[in-house]
């Protein structure tokens, strides 16, 4: 097989070595006679394997006590109508703001259970920056404030984040989770879906500050709450076992990759050969403001629209495969998640300058 690239925004590439690790394990984890996709999730085997991943997960972050993690399901789309179910009350208010196509889905997803601040957008500006935190018209008393941390679609993300906020920051990390350091007392609740920087697609990560979870109603449906999932460990029904399993295998590798700071340094290193290629002459052009470009997802342009279809076709003849932009916005996107090698960059950057030469 010709060495491929993949770039897509989700499922995503994950490390070689970690499909390399499940194939081995595929028909017998660790002489227990079965695959992990066969085990009953109370079984000792499996019990481990969960309580190994959520150790580990912690560990990389250095999450402390005060913080549950929870590994559900329905993905970061179903993140948008808990938060609210859980955590936004009565008359009370909840702040959102807009930096692109995921927080217009969180927005219009929590106007339904809810009372909604938008309390900053960039919609105005086509989503190419995030309004800055002295411009946010945050409500005195919200129940929460939700981010959307990296806009997978429009490539926008927050490289710092708000400190002494009125109410307890949320964020969708979906995107971006685990690709730099996290300091979590900057969060009430943060979630991701894992399918674009952690596993396989069917896990959904929570990790949430415990006193939050005192303000769960009993009238939340029990796989809705928080509180619920919490009391069960993550086990009141069924959960994604094998995506559990790999996403385990996953925290492993990038342990073993020497942390999160570590990993950070390959992705600034890596996003940044891509975006100095694309701002290089003109022939590309980056929508996305210097300060807020996303070091995962890279949406990029031609500045002749018109060579776009040739420059996607041609790239897959190479091997570079899953760089159409999404379908709401059009152009080419690199998604360069933690499990993208650099040689995957290179090849990258090989064809762009290689596409430039003969077209521009
Ligand atoms: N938020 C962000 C930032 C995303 O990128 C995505 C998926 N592309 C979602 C939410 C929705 O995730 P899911 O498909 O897991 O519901």
């Amino acid at each position: 097989m010709n060495t491929i690239y993949n770039f897509s925004a989700g499922p995503a590439v994950l490390p070689k070595v970690v499909l390399e690790q499940a194939r081995e394990e595929m028909l017998d984890w660790s002489g227990s006679g079965m695959s992990v996709m066969e085990m009953s999730h109370r079984s000792k085997e499996f019990l481990s394997i969960a309580e190994d991943a959520e150790q580990n997960l912690r560990s990389l972050i250095g999450l402390g006590d005060e913080y549950q993690v929870l590994f559900l399901q329905g993905g970061a789309s179903t993140q948008f109508s808990m938060i609210p179910m859980n955590l936004l009350h009565g008359a009370k208010v909840a702040d959102y703001v807009c930096t692109g196509q995921w927080s217009k889905k969180a927005i219009k997803e929590g106007k339904k259970i809810g009372t909604v601040n938008i309390a900053a957008s960039s919609e105005e500006g086509n989503f190419s920056e995030i309004p800055s935190v002295d411009s946010w018209n945050l409500s005195a008393d919200a129940s929460y404030v939700h981010i959307t941390s990296n806009e997978t679609i429009g490539g926008v993300e927050f490289h710092d984040y708000p400190s002494d906020l009125p109410s307890p920051l949320v964020a969708d990390m979906s995107s971006h989770i685990l690709s730099r350091p996290l300091d979590m007392s900057q969060f009430g609740l943060i979630y991701a879906g894992a399918q674009k920087n952690i596993g396989p697609a069917g896990l959904t990560i929570v990790v949430v500050r415990k006193d939050l979870l005192a303000r769960v109603s009993p009238e939340v449906p029990s796989m809705f709450s928080y509180a619920v999932q919490s009391d069960n460990e993550s086990m009141f029904n069924t959960p994604p076992t094998y995506a559990i399993y790999v996403s385990g295998l996953v925290f492993k590798w990038l342990d073993q990759m020497g942390g999160l700071s570590v990993i950070e340094q390959m992705n600034i290193k890596k996003s940044t050969m891509i975006y100095d290629q694309i701002d290089r002459t003109g022939f590309y052009r980056s929508p996305i403001d210097k300060q807020y470009r996303s070091r995962m997802n890279v949406p990029f342009r031609i500045h002749d629209e018109s060579l776009e279809d040739l420059f996607l076709k041609d790239a897959k003849d190479s091997g570079l495969l899953q760089l159409k932009g999404h379908r709401s916005v059009g152009g080419i996107r690199a998604s360069i998640y933690n499990a993208m090698p650099l040689e995957g960059v290179e090849a990258l950057l090989e064809f762009m300058q290689h596409f430039e030469k003969k077209h521009g």
